[in-house]
């Protein structure tokens, strides 16, 4: 709908001063997830290979796999989910076609400060990459500041920014998302929507457009509140004797389990709602290795307030004595 395509433009510039034609500059996608994909499949050839951090959105390997691309990884590493400039040197081969990030971070809750997206824009300028950003959690932001990749020297024009109501409006089942970057590139993220999906949720575009017009009215108290989701959870989670690496982003913590004397977190999340009546997912899900992080669990806190709760006392039950 030209109205959510003018409006996305409208939110790009009014946030982080970059312009996108409306026209030629700006696609909408059937959620980011539709957006991930359709920049794979048409950015991609077989065999090239695409660099993203680990842990990642779980859909970015399976995405890669369908474009026919082999992904490489970079670590990011606890207690700050910090990684090493070599590894990110290391990964980037003559095969390299596309540098994938996402910031802010799902699992980690990280987001990427200046310094670490001005190493990632100048591995992508040096190498000719083509980034594709994933920033569906741009507005849910509790510590430091979200940047757009696009908006560093020489990124524009090499970089897909995606992003969603999904997370900025809690309307994750409208599966509403855009891409935005110049037109060659938008060109063949468009070429491969056309035929995932064709058009998405028309009604649904306009509200969406109208919820972007309205700016931070809508979004800050929603961040507000998961702040303090954040602060009561992570506090019950420490309680019970988890360490628990604090998110600066996004509704997502991760815990270390060992603190509490498992091992496992596989089995602990597959034991966990028949222990405890509540659900975790093992971080392994997030590597490409699936015995990296044996004792990582990530929790969600997009609750309401009485359910996590209600969830702590229910953990209390694994609390070491
Ligand atoms: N990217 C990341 C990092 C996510 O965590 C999610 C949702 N879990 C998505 C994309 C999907 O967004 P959408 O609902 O807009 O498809």
């Amino acid at each position: 709908m030209p109205a959510l395509r003018a409006a996305v433009a409208g939110h790009q510039r009014d946030r982080y001063g970059l312009e996108y034609d409306p026209g030629a500059e700006v696609l909408i996608t059937t959620g980011a997830t539709e957006g991930i994909a359709a920049s794979l499949l048409g950015l991609c050839e077989p065999g090239d290979e695409v660099v993203m951090f680990e842990p990642f959105y779980d859909s970015y390997p399976a995405a890669a796999a369908m474009a026919g691309a082999v992904a490489r990884t970079v670590t990011l590493r606890p207690p700050d989910w910090s990684w090493d400039p070599a590894e990110l040197a290391a990964a980037v081969g003559p095969r390299t076609r596309l540098l994938l990030l996402n910031t802010p971070h799902n699992p980690t809750g990280k987001v990427f400060g200046a310094d670490e997206l001005a190493a990632v824009a100048g591995v992508c300028v040096e190498h000719d990459l083509v980034a594709v950003t994933d920033e569906v959690y741009e507005h849910l932001v509790f510590e430091g500041v979200h940047r757009t990749l696009a908006g560093l020297p020489g990124m524009r024009e090499r970089t897909i920014v995606l992003s969603s109501a999904g997370k900025t409006f809690s309307f994750t089942g409208w599966k509403v998302g855009w891409a935005c970057g110049p037109a060659a590139l938008v060109s063949r993220v468009r070429a491969a929507k056309q035929f995932l999906t064709f058009a998405s949720g028309g009604p649904f575009q306009h509200a969406v457009a109208a919820g972007l017009a309205a700016g931070d009215r809508l979004v800050e108290p929603l961040r507000r509140s998961l702040q303090s989701r954040r602060d009561r959870f992570c506090d019950g989670l420490a309680e019970i004797g988890l360490e628990v690496f604090r998110p600066d982003a996004t509704y997502f913590a991760i815990t270390d389990i060992a603190s509490i004397g498992e091992a496992d977190a596989v089995e602990f999340c597959r034991t966990l709602p028949a222990r405890c009546g509540v659900v975790a997912v093992p971080c392994s899900a997030f590597y490409a290795d699936l015995s990296a992080a044996p004792s990582l669990v990530r929790w969600a806190f997009c609750k309401r307030p009485e359910v996590l709760e209600e969830a702590i006392v229910r953990l209390k039950a694994l609390a070491v004595p």
